[in-house]
Formats: C-alpha cells, sequence, structure tokens
C-alpha cells in the first residue's frame, strides 16, 4: 500500500519528501515506506508540523502550493496499527480471563498485551509527531490493571472444587466399641473449598462418622464404633468421592455381656434342675418314710397280731382252731419271743 501511495503522487516535491524521510528514518521500515502517503494526505497540517520541527523545510514554498489540488487525497490517510490493536486487544482480554484461574499466566499475557498497545501507541505518537505518554499516563492501562487486579483477587478468593480425595496413612481395618478411631482423607487442589465435604457410613447402626476438619489438604473424620458388624466409610465432596473403606465392628463388651447371660442362663437352668432333683429326692424320702413309717406300723400291727400258742408245741398259729384245745392267746410278739415259729398250715410256715 505503501508503494502504491508513493507511486500516485509523482508530482511530488523534492525536498518535502526528503524532509519526511529524513523525519523518519529511525522508525522502521514499515512506517516509513508509509509515511510518504501521510505527507501527501494530511495535507498542509502535517507538513506545517513536519516544517514546525524542521523550520528549513518550509523554505521551498507554500506547503499548500506543492500538495493542494493536483492530488487526490488517498483513502485511508492514517496508518490506525489495526494488527497491533487487535493483537494486544485479543491478549489483554484473553490475559484477563487467565488470570481468573492462573495470576502468572494472566499476568503474562496481560502484559504481552499492554507491550504490545505501548508499542501501538508509540508508532501512533510517533507518526503524530508527538511524544509517547508513559503508560502510567495512559487510561487504558490504568482499567486493565485494575481490571487485572479484581479478577485475579476474584480468582483467589473464588476456591476451586475438590477434584480429589485419597485416603492418607494407615486405615483401621478393626474398629472396637467403643474405641472411636481418628481417619484421614488427602484432597486436592489444597486451597480447595471444603464446604460440601462430608463423611458417610454404610451403616450407621454400626459406626457413625463424623468429620472433624478438612483444612489444608487434609479431612480428619472419627468413626466412632456402634456396634458389632461391617461397615463401609466413604469421604465425599462435590464432585469426587473416596476410595471405599471396609471395616469390621465388633463389641466386646456386648459379648461379654452375652457370654455372661449365657453363664447366667446355664447357672439358672442347674439350679433349676438341681432344686427339681432335690424336691424329688425329698419327695422320695417322705415316700419311703411313710413306707418305712407304714411298715413299721404294719410291723408293730402284725406285732401285736393275736396268735395261739400251746404250752408243748413249738408253733404259733393264726388259728385257734388249729392249736387245738389247749390254745393259748398270746401276741406274735410275744410269741417269737419264746421261740415259737410259724405253722406251716395257718401261719406262713
Ligand atoms: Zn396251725
Amino acid at each position: 500500500m505503501g508503494f502504491l501511495l508513493r507511486g500516485n503522487h509523482p508530482n511530488a516535491s523534492g525536498p518535502q519528501r526528503h524532509s519526511a524521510q529524513a523525519r523518519y528514518e529511525p522508525v522502521s521500515r514499515f512506517s516509513w515506506v508509509i509515511q510518504p502517503a501521510r505527507v501527501y494526505g494530511a495535507g498542509g497540517t502535517i507538513l506545517a508540523a513536519a516544517s514546525g520541527s524542521e523550520p528549513g523545510s518550509g523554505a521551498g514554498g507554500s506547503p499548500s502550493g506543492h500538495v493542494g489540488p493536483p492530488v487526490s487525497p488517498p483513502p485511508s490517510p492514517q496508518n490506525n496499527y489495526k494488527g497491533w490493536k487487535a493483537l494486544s486487544i485479543i491478549l489483554i482480554v484473553c490475559g484477563l480471563l487467565l488470570s481468573v484461574t492462573s495470576i502468572l499466566g494472566g499476568l503474562i499475557m496481560t502484559a504481552a498485551g499492554c507491550i504490545c498497545l505501548h508499542y501501538r501507541a508509540g508508532l501512533l505518537a510517533k507518526q503524530a509527531g508527538e511524544q509517547p505518554k508513559p503508560p502510567y499516563k495512559q487510561k487504558w492501562q490504568i482499567a486493565v490493571a485494575a481490571l487485572f487486579i479484581v479478577l485475579a483477587a476474584g480468582g483467589m478468593l473464588t476456591p476451586d472444587p475438590i477434584d480429589k480425595i485419597q485416603v492418607e496413612g494407615l486405615v483401621p481395618s478393626q474398629l472396637s466399641v467403643p474405641d472411636a478411631q481418628s481417619l484421614s482423607f488427602s484432597y486436592s487442589p489444597a486451597d480447595a473449598s471444603t464446604d460440601s465435604v462430608t463423611c458417610v457410613s454404610s451403616d450407621s447402626a454400626v459406626a457413625s462418622v463424623e468429620v472433624v476438619s478438612a483444612e489444608n489438604g487434609t479431612i480428619r473424620c472419627l468413626v466412632t464404633p456402634v456396634s458389632a458388624g461391617s461397615v463401609t466409610i466413604t469421604c465425599s465432596a462435590e464432585n469426587t468421592t473416596s476410595p471405599a473403606l471396609d471395616m469390621t465392628v465388633t463389641d466386646p463388651a456386648a459379648e461379654e455381656a452375652a457370654r455372661l447371660a449365657a453363664e447366667q442362663a446355664a447357672k439358672e437352668e442347674a439350679e433349676r434342675q438341681a432344686a427339681e432333683e432335690a424336691a424329688q429326692a425329698e419327695a422320695e424320702r417322705q415316700a419311703a418314710e411313710q413306707a418305712a413309717a407304714a411298715q413299721a406300723a404294719a410291723e408293730q400291727q402284725a406285732a401285736s397280731r393275736t396268735v395261739y400258742i400251746t404250752p408243748t408245741g413249738s408253733r404259733y398259729h393264726d388259728s385257734a382252731k388249729c392249736a387245738g384245745k389247749n390254745a393259748i392267746e398270746t401276741t406274735l410278739e410275744q410269741a417269737k419271743l419264746q421261740g415259737y415259729t410259724p405253722c406251716k398250715n395257718c401261719a406262713g410256715g
């Protein structure tokens, strides 16, 4: 475009072109090529500015006389360095967005965008023949810096969610009522929000669990065994869950109580049996006593039974007829004492 513009102005006066070239020689080749177009297109104002800095160049004559009517103004007289502007804006916008999640990355990208924009501002200022403004006097620079600080601070103050929970350290696989055990989990990122952290027991009748603390990348839980059984403990956050921890709970006190209860039952059963046996024995004893008493009574009765003896015989008789006419009435006891034996006929002898 620069070459095209330069080709369109064959009538440009030598001294003016030379003064323009001399004026912008230190600038990049790109702006050097562009510059002549501006000299011609901007007319008297630009030339006046150029001649103002170099008073000798205006000596060639009136600027309007050379640049005016014969030259048609180019459609885009000023170079706005739109490429630099677009690149700067993209870098700054991306950098500011990045600063929410990564301060360093956002800072680098935003700073790169600012440097590009400064470079463009410098080019524009030189093009206009002005001194570039220092960065701290640029309003957009202040706005970008303020925006960066707000976004970066917002990003820092808004913690990320926990994306991973792992078991930390040794995990007890056996719990014994009522000894509570602490568990540790590590989470990442360590500065994540722990608001949603929960620990869950698969069976709260076997063991309960509660979060004691969750900070600096470590979650501490306390597992309280309740009764014998198996239970699974997990620790969860909004988006993730730890590996499941299987535990067996034993209850020695309950076992001891059950053992004691069984012992007591056995004891009671033994006592009941013993009592039963004693009662039976007593009943038997009483029965034997009664039988003995009955027998004694019977014997007594038998002893006092009337029998018949004879003075010459050696037998006693139940029947007086069998004893004969000399029968003497006596008791069985007396008869036995006197040595009489039962008659085979009537006394079962
Ligand atoms: Zn007889």
